[in-house]
């Protein structure tokens, strides 16, 4: 079987199997073999990884994973595609291909099935609908993972990747720099897909950390915290948290705190660091 990465072979692939595209599973399939082989390189892929795709769609990228890697988890969602994935990939016998809702999936079991419970790398082209519900779900549910290369809307990249003061940063920047160190690595312009999506894109690489960046005592009750804060970005630290309906979270408890950090009563929660929610919320607690 050719490889997929381009137009033609990508189209012959669709015509053969009367496929049309479904924008509700954000089916946009690269074609384009430099933004390929530059995914898989970031990714640092080798003999000795058991990768998992999320997304195969027809195989493009499965292909190049199938031929770096030790193993290969495809999990698609179409059921549609999976006779298509199961011709594109014939010739490779160190993969599975799994037809589920990656967010329904335990991912915990499938890398202690495929990998012996060990750190596994995520390499995808995420459909653009449910990006942040799994990359929080991969970070969230504890899988043991070495490091996520996505492709992702080049704006969800620079939100993950940007600090404090910066009207981008938000609470998913908070969670991805808590579990990882990301770092956009290529920016794809529209012409690699079809059919062309409407916004750029970038490849971001997060290496997870095995020891998080900052200490707290109750890491769910800073994401709240967290997620209260940007909800109501426009709104004082204190008045959004306060309004949040978090247990023990009152405008006392947290001018309080703010004080005890030599933080303004006025501050809002854009303008604090990972280590400062960190420690807003250790003293919440207390
Ligand atoms: N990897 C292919 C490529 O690069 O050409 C396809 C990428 S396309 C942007 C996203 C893929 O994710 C599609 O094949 C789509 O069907 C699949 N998908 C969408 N939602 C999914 C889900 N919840 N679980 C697993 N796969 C999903």
């Amino acid at each position: 079987m050719a490889y997929l990465g381009n137009y033609q072979n990508t189209k012959a692939v669709l015509d053969k199997y009367g496929f049309t595209m479904q924008k509700k599973f954000g089916q946009n399939f690269l074609v384009d073999s430099n933004v390929l082989e530059n995914i898989v390189t970031s990714a640092g892929v080798t003999k000795d990884d058991c990768v998992l795709e999320i997304g195969p769609g027809i195989g493009t990228m499965t292909q190049y994973l199938c031929e770096h890697a030790r193993f290969v988890i495809a999990v698609e969602i179409d059921k549609k595609l999976i006779p298509v994935l199961n011709e594109t990939l014939s010739e490779y016998d160190n993969k599975v291909i799994i037809n589920q809702d990656v967010l329904k999936l335990d991912l915990n079991a499938i890398a202690e099935e495929y990998n012996d419970g060990k750190p596994i790398k995520v390499v995808a082209n995420l459909p653009y609908y449910i990006t942040t519900p799994i990359i929080m779900e991969l970070f969230e549910s504890h899988v043991p993972l070495e490091s996520i290369t996505a492709m992702v809307q080049l704006e969800v990249a620079e939100r993950m990747q940007t600090g404090p003061g910066s009207k981008e940063y938000g609470a998913l920047s908070l969670a991805v720099q808590y579990y990882s160190n990301p770092k956009i690595v290529l920016k794809v312009g529209a012409g690699s897909f079809i059919p062309r999506p409407n916004v750029d894109s970038a490849v971001i690489r997060m290496e997870l950390y095995k020891e998080n960046p900052v200490s707290v005592r109750n890491e769910a009750f800073m994401f709240s915290l967290i997620r209260a804060s940007f909800n109501q970005r426009r709104k004082t630290l204190v008045n959004s948290l306060s309004n949040a309906g978090l247990q023990g979270v009152t405008k006392e408890t947290v001018t309080d705190a703010l004080s005890e950090m030599g933080l303004s009563p006025t501050i809002r929660g854009e303008a604090l660091s990972l280590a400062e929610f960190a420690k807003l919320s250790d003293l919440i607690c207390s």
